[in-house]
């Protein structure tokens, strides 16, 4: 894989910031929250823009937005325990339940009021939403779902890098010319920082004028999607996936008993999820889901680097493929050149007698 193409040569490196945009400082998290939950991915964030902050000398904040009657407070106290310095928090009515329009507006009024050099993102559905209708209204550049980010030493701009050309090369990508610099990250591409319970921070309020009726989303009812607890991919331990090389979907039921016993989620390749093995929200890779799971079983995957930006932050590798050529063998930690068909049910045997065993022995 090629993890090069990163630094930019010539008018990029000699570029001065305009005057008017020095006085922006500081990293800016947004905390994306819902339905008294912080999604993970901003903690994930908050480790980077520590790293970002530390190397440009600046601070970290955390910027949340509710209701008034949202747990704001216990989220800021989060926030400084992953690491931020303080935390911009707008309360307001029109602030409880996402929308675009009022939860642009905030943020942008609260961008110009503080001026941030750089503002973070995770690459949800609403992150992803939020980040594009801000950068619009800013003017500014974005630059979406980045797996890795860093400060340019020459330019002190931030150099976000994402996957380009169908995720065959990765480029990086500075905005040079205008403030903020904005990125989204997926959740689980940056690793969680340690929790710290004994950081404090400081809690600024900040108020923004929303006015309801001039709103025109409303808000008028939650209806849960009935799937959505059920696959819980993304932030998984144990992960047993399947490819194309498993032939055909009563094969890929091998995947599932496996799983079953280690108490595993199903991951899949693009093409098992196009063929209809399994639904989409089980894809590993580039235009599925990224994971970072303690253990990653990959069957009759090959390892395509679409599907290997998705789980190489895995902590412990195995492929199984017949043929030791096979480009997951160059990057997993335990490899076994053999047939699936066989082997799984194998692992699922032994597994399930070692459990057996265990649980005897407990009772
Ligand atoms: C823009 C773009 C985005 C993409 N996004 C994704 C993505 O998000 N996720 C993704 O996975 N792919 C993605 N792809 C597709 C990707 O390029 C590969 O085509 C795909 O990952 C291959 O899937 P596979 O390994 O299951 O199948 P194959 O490439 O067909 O590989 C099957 C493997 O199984 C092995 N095999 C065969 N028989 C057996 C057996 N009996 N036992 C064990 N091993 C066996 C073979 O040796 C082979 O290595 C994307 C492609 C593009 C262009």
């Amino acid at each position: 894989m090629n993890d090069t193409v990163k630094k930019p040569a010539g008018r990029g490196r000699n570029f001065d910031l305009p005057e008017h945009l020095k006085a922006y400082k500081g990293v800016w998290v947004f905390i994306e929250h819902d339905r008294g939950h912080v999604h993970p991915v901003s903690w994930e964030l908050l480790g980077a823009a520590r790293r970002l902050a530390d190397t440009l000398g600046a601070t970290v904040s955390g910027v949340l937005m509710g209701g008034p009657d949202e747990a704001l407070d216990d989220f800021a106290r989060d926030a400084w325990a992953f690491g931020a310095d303080r935390c911009h928090v707008v309360r307001d009515p029109a602030l409880k339940g996402y929308r675009n329009e009022p939860f642009t507006r905030a943020l942008t009024e609260l961008v110009h009021r503080h001026q941030p050099e750089i503002v973070l993102l995770g690459a949800t559905t609403m992150g992803r939403d939020l980040a594009g209708s801000v950068a619009t209204t800013l003017q500014t550049g974005l630059t979406a779902d980045c797996t890795e980010l860093n400060i340019d030493p020459a330019t002190r701009a931030l150099a976000a890098t994402r996957p380009t050309f169908g995720g065959s090369l990765y480029c990086t990508i500075m905005t040079l010319a205008y403030r903020p610099q904005m990125a989204t990250v997926r959740p689980r591409v940056m690793s969680l920082p340690r929790r710290d319970a004994t950081r404090t921070g400081t809690l600024v309020e900040d108020a923004v004028h929303l006015v309801e009726a001039e709103i025109v989303t409303k808000l008028l009812d939650f209806i849960p999607d009935a799937s959505r607890d059920t696959v819980n991919l993304t932030y998984a331990d144990i992960i047993v996936a399947g490819g194309k090389g498993l032939k055909n979907p009563d094969n890929f039921a091998l995947v599932r008993d496996l799983a079953r016993v280690l108490g595993a989620e199903v991951g899949a390749s693009r093409p098992v999820v196009h063929a209809g093995w399994v639904e989409a929200e089980r894809q590993v890779g580039q235009s599925g889901k990224t994971v970072r799971p303690k253990l990653y079983i990959a069957a009759g995957i090959s390892g395509a680097v679409q599907h290997r930006v998705g789980m190489e932050g895995a902590d412990l590798i195995v492929a199984i493929n017949t043929d030791p050529n096979a480009p997951i063998f160059d990057f997993a930690h335990i490899g076994v050149v053999g047939n699936a068909m066989q082997i799984l049910p194998a692992l699922t045997r032994e597994f399930r007698a070692h459990i057996d065993n265990r649980t005897q022995k407990a009772a």
